[in-house]
């Protein structure tokens, strides 16, 4: 089997999606995940120009071979971009693969570990009644895990919470990206008092999270892990800006809240420290964004010696393909933690078809071949790219600060 073509989908149903498309010359095809939100046609570009002709004639089921050839063979290791763009050459890899074989993805990747996977969803709120709202109606869903964000009295905007009723969206398509206003000490007096409301309002059994959004300092974070311990969370993510990975070991020694990290981690390298240290409860890595099944496989089995369980990054900013490809790499590995699932709009669904079921907050492994999720290319066409930034944030008085 030859690859013989490949192409770059930019389409924006709902939101942008960039999609590699790898064509063999067996008539079987393969997809990949290409989406970097708010940067996607430096993606798009990059595999376009420098690596689709490189993978020209090969041979798709050599996919350890090409995985190598364009991280090693670039020079330029690592980068959100880079690997990125690797990581959609995998995915397609694998769908070929599996296609090829009449597989489901998971069966080469160990088969089945589990026969269904848990996940959670968000509950976001502009102020504690809404948010507390939000929560009851996702449990009338079936969910068993929810992650909680709410508003904070004193600012009109807040990181995880929708401007409108609808799904949380924060990239914006103006000329630039919008700006936001934060104050750590306000956030940290309120969070704490929101689980203690949520825990009395819905008892004990409902696993909960919450994201801090790389917001705080060590200090901070050891704080609020410590505040939120009586509450028992499933996880609390992103607490630091994980650049330092030092951060996690003072956090470490201060609280025994669960501690997630890992959505914009794109190699081993940025969480081996986390792991071999066992700083960390959770990997958060996704496919598309680590480089694809290939290395996230060999960062799972890393984990898995030392106890540390994955949740992968599952945002509705990444195509229902990448969620695909999270679902078999959390059916095959042992220490599948949780996966992160926040639904998508009804016209991304028109271009794109995942054949996971979705019952009662769980997924359940597809049977089909490949990923299991195919795009309707032609009407991907009627949605064109619309220009979208994240929004960045300040401090009041004016500091630029993490968004
Ligand atoms: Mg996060």
């Amino acid at each position: 089997m030859k690859i013989v073509d490949a192409k770059v989908i930019v389409c924006s149903p709902g939101r942008n999606f960039v999609t590699l498309k790898i064509e063999t010359d067996e008539g079987v095809y393969g997809l990949g995940d290409a989406t970097l939100n708010g940067r996607e046609l430096a993606v798009a570009t990059y595999l376009k120009e420098h690596i689709i002709p490189c993978i020209i004639n090969r041979d798709p089921f050599d996919s350890e071979d090409i995985w190598h050839y364009l991280y090693r063979g670039v020079y330029w290791r690592r980068g959100a971009v880079n690997m990125t763009a690797i990581g959609a050459v995998d995915m397609a890899l694998w769908d070929i693969k599996g296609k090829a074989l009449g597989v489901p993805v998971h069966k080469l990747l160990g088969g089945k570990s589990r026969h269904r996977l848990l996940a959670y969803t968000h509950a976001q709120g502009k102020d504690m009644d809404e948010t507390l709202q939000k929560v009851s109606d996702i449990l009338n869903k079936g969910f068993k895990a929810i992650r909680i964000q709410s508003g904070i009295p004193g600012f009109e905007k807040v990181y995880g919470i929708a401007k409108d009723k609808g799904t949380y969206e924060p990239a914006t398509t103006g000329g630039k990206p919008d700006e936001e206003i934060w104050n750590t000490e306000k956030y940290l007096a309120y969070i704490p008092e929101l689980f203690q409301t949520v825990r009395k309002e819905f008892g004990k059994d409902l696993h909960l999270l919450h994201d801090s959004h790389h917001r705080l300092s060590s200090i901070e974070a050891a704080r609020l892990g410590k505040e939120l311990e009586p509450h028992h969370l499933f996880w609390l993510e992103d607490t630091v800006p994980a650049e330092l990975q030092q951060n996690f070991e003072w956090i470490r020694r201060h609280t025994t809240t669960p501690l997630a990290v890992g959505e914009i981690f794109n190699t081993i390298f940025d969480c081996q420290h986390l792991i071999t240290q066992q700083l960390i409860d959770y990997i958060r890595m996704t496919v598309a964004h680590g480089g694809g099944l290939t290395p996230m496989m060999k960062i799972a089995h890393l984990a898995e010696l030392y106890g540390i369980r994955t949740g992968c990054h599952g945002p509705s900013d990444l195509s229902p393909i990448n969620l695909g490809a999270c679902l078999h790499f959390g059916t095959a590995i042992n220490n599948f933690g949780i996966q992160e699932y926040m639904g998508y709009y009804p016209i991304t669904m028109e271009v794109f078809d995942l054949k996971h079921k979705f019952e009662e907050g769980y997924f359940y492994p597809s049977e089909e071949p490949g990923l299991g999720v195919d795009m309707d290319f032609e009407k991907a066409g009627n949605y064109p790219y619309k220009k979208a930034f994240l929004p960045i944030n300040r401090l009041e008085d004016g500091t630029l600060f993490h968004w």
